[in-house]
């Protein structure tokens, strides 16, 4: 139902917005969280946020804090070859895919990951020959570095005084309150010449649109805001940053998810196996495929630079 709200839209800037409830389902507590859609771009955002969202996150299974995975000298030697030859050939990509290859940083580039979680994407940056790799995450314990070219961030990137050839955020955009507010950072901390990537769920989903509530990537009460596609051009155009191309890119996690979701489940990978055969998981893999060549999946990466 329409509300008249004081609220705007965090993308669009319109207060033509409608309130739903949504219900913490990862890890099954079912507590009830307002969030407010936007009837002009589409996006979503949780109305209020509760000051302290670290009961969230400290849950010991939550995926982005299991301790850092490090690679034996050999497996570093082989990882690097495996880079340079998918980096040539597109062939054997490493499980951080085909983002890197489009933007093919050079190995000296500085790069930051904005919500680095345990730091196991850039560790296997480095792991793979890149020297110049910062993390930041308010839910590491502590600043810390893992090795001279790996260093991990406690405090927020808008508070680093470093620049960054290359900024990244997967999965982090939707866990921050100001989407404006870490693009302005963003552009502020872009060397000439560097690149922005952004990966996001985005409300232009069929799964959203079909199972509202129940979509396992509107994640509340983490997820603070997702954007659509609109909502998101939208406020890069007011901060100055230009969309230089949008790939969608979900996988069958939009479905296998919102149905553990639907019969009641938390978000526990051991029940993959005991509710759906290799050929469901199959087939969810295809249909998502489709969706994304339709611009319907439930996430996008946003390839972003300076206007
Ligand atoms: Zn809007």
């Amino acid at each position: 139902m329409p509300i008249k709200s004081a609220q705007h839209c965090k993308f669009c800037n319109s207060n033509h917005l409608s309130r739903f409830k949504a219900m913490e389902r990862m890890f099954g507590t079912l507590e009830e969280f307002d969030y407010l859609e936007c009837l002009d771009c589409g996006s979503v955002q949780l109305d209020q946020i509760p000051v302290d969202l670290s009961p969230y996150y400290s849950n010991s299974t939550y995926y982005s804090f299991q301790s850092l995975n490090k690679s034996s000298p050999l497996k570093k030697i082989l990882k690097q070859i495996r880079l340079k030859f998918f980096l040539t050939t597109g062939i054997l990509s490493p499980i951080y895919g085909y983002w890197l290859r489009k933007l093919n940083p050079s190995f000296t580039a500085s790069i930051a990951d904005i919500g680095c979680g345990n730091g196991q994407l850039i560790y296997e940056l480095y792991a793979s020959g890149f020297t110049k790799l910062h993390g930041f995450d308010p839910f590491l314990d502590n600043d810390h570095s893992v090795n001279p070219h790996v260093h991990l961030w406690k405090s927020s990137f808008e508070q680093s005084d470093l620049t960054f050839d290359l900024i990244m955020m997967h999965h982090a955009f939707e866990h921050m309150e100001d989407g404006e507010s870490i693009l302005n950072s963003c552009k502020s901390k872009l060397n000439s010449g560097g690149k922005i990537l952004i990966r996001t769920p985005v409300t232009n989903a069929e799964v959203w649109n079909e199972k509202r509530s129940l979509w396992v990537q509107l994640d509340a009460p983490r997820h603070l805001i997702i954007p659509s596609v609109e909502g998101f051009t939208s406020l890069c155009q007011r901060v100055g940053i230009k969309v230089d191309e949008i790939l969608f890119d979900s996988d069958e996690f939009q479905f296998w998810g919102t149905s553990l979701y639907e019969k009641g489940y938390p978000l526990d990978k051991k029940l993959i196996r005991k509710n759906f055969s290799n050929m469901q998981i199959k087939e969810m893999h295809k249909k998502a495929l489709q969706y994304n060549s339709e611009g319907v999946g439930d996430q996008v990466c946003f390839f972003l630079s300076k206007d």
